[in-house]
């Protein structure tokens, strides 16, 4: 690491995010990764691998009650492959060492998850890897992955169970692998992963078609997963979620947890936690975890029942639910945004229908308008790869189409450190808006 400017940029992505960057070499070459469709103008930063003795001073921008991620992406950081740099375990170590408590999440490729690895991971819980598997079958994995000995990585795969290292499995719901997601996801639970997550292909225009798929196929293999949910023990979810309410819906349940218990299922519907409607579904999750012996009113196809959880106060339930919005999150955007005047959320496609039954739940009464992504354009969808041009551009057309306001709102998580993935300050959305602008979440305000 060579300057001080670059250490201000790693140091706020940590205390932001709670993401500790290794750097960004991989040892796989996978036909769907991201960093490969970038389009122009986009300033992702790849690093080498940062030394151990770089990498400590960071650790004094994490925080220990948060979960600790490595291996994961944030913002304008392009990360690899964590197990490729040579002193990972010295890494995981110094920071167990540092914080003894802290539940450290490592996401890999599983590569170099040799049995020696996987016992000297084993030794550092909590710390649980999420595992990008995508495929089990020896020539996809070498095709679309270009894993040079896939049978060696599936013998490895294998033995995870017996090593005792927790474990999540990853799946990309893309053409090559989709006929095997149903056998694959049946494998990755016997083996004892504790969550299958399924993940729905994001690519940019410049991707390969079949990255590209519409809502309409998005939808499409939500439905499915709804179905392989019935048929695999272990919870399921699906990333990014596709939500058109704020309906408590039970994605799954961990076996043997409170919920499991109790008798909950995927699919199931709370409409009542101890005589309490859940705002939403993470509202729901937390009542649950803060609850003692939560009583619980579920909807299931065409019965209701009730179920009551044993647990106590702070402990976890075991339902998961997906990620949607939780009142407090609504109520701290609300506080800093003005009571009068004409105001106009922009927001993702995906996060639009979300906010838009949420302020009907009694929070204002804004419209909400979709930013189309087209810096990035393909199947991007997500708020947090919006970038300025884009909110400028759906302003505009917004403005042609006779649509006035007097402020904006718009999403926090495109910008890191007041800049869009393409560098450009937010001061500009204000200055060529003509209107101020707020930030969700944050509070800040941008006039
Ligand atoms: S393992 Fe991850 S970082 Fe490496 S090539 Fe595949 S998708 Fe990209």
């Amino acid at each position: 690491m060579q300057n001080g400017a670059l250490l201000a940029e790693l140091a706020s992505t940590v205390a932001r995010f709670n993401v500790l960057p290794l750097g960004s070499p991989c040892n796989l070459n996978c036909y769907f990764c991201s960093n490969r469709y970038n389009p122009p103008g986009i300033r992702i930063r790849r690093l080498p691998f940062l030394k151990l003795s770089e990498l400590e001073p960071l650790f004094d921008f994490l925080d220990p009650c948060r979960k600790i991620v490595i291996g994961e992406s944030a913002t304008r950081l392009c990360e690899g492959e964590p197990l490729l740099h040579p002193q990972c375990l010295q890494v995981l170590q110094r920071l167990r060492s540092r914080f003894p408590q802290a539940q450290i999440q490592l996401t890999t490729n599983g590569l170099l998850l040799s049995g020696e690895m996987q016992r000297e991971l084993a030794t550092l819980v909590p710390l649980e890897l999420v595992i990008s598997f995508n495929s089990l079958v020896p020539h996809t994995r070498n095709r679309w992955l270009e894993d040079p000995r896939p049978e060696r990585t599936l013998q490895q795969f294998h033995c995870l169970g017996e090593n005792g290292v927790p474990f999540q499995a990853s799946f990309l719901l893309a053409p090559p692998f989709l006929s095997e997601v149903p056998v694959s996801l049946k494998q990755a639970a016997a083996w004892g992963a504790s969550l299958l997550r399924l993940l729905l292909p994001g690519g940019s225009a410049l991707a390969p078609e079949e990255l590209q798929g519409s809502l309409a196929y998005w939808r499409e293999q939500s439905r499915r997963v709804q179905g392989w949910r019935k048929e695999v023990a272990a919870p399921m979810i699906l990333e990014p979620p596709i939500l058109d309410d704020l309906a408590a819906d039970v994605d799954g349940v961990f076996p043997g947890s409170p919920a499991a218990l109790a008798g909950f299922c995927p699919g199931d519907r709370i409409t009542l936690i101890d005589g309490e409607i859940p705002f939403s579904r993470v509202d729901a999750f937390a009542a649950l975890e803060r609850a003692v012996n939560p009583l619980c009113r579920v909807e299931r196809q065409n019965d209701v029942l009730w179920l009551q959880l044993e647990k106590e106060r702070g402990a976890k339930s075991g339902v998961v639910v997906s990620r949607d919005i939780s009142r407090r999150e609504l109520e701290d955007t609300f506080r800093f945004t003005p009571s009068s005047g004409r105001g106009l959320i922009l927001t993702s496609e995906l996060a639009a229908p979300i906010l838009t039954t949420a302020l009907g739940a009694g929070f204002h009464d804004l419209p909400v308008s979709i930013a189309a992504n087209q810096t990035f354009g393909g199947s991007i969808r997500v708020a947090g790869l919006l970038c300025v041009q884009d909110i400028l551009k759906t302003c505009q057309e917004l403005r042609y189409a006779g649509t006035a306001w007097d402020w904006l709102l718009l999403p926090a998580a495109p910008f890191d450190a007041g800049r869009d993935l393409c560098g450009q300050p937010i001061e500009s959305l204000a200055a060529e808006c003509g209107s101020p602008v707020y930030f969700s979440g944050s509070g800040s305000i941008r006039q």
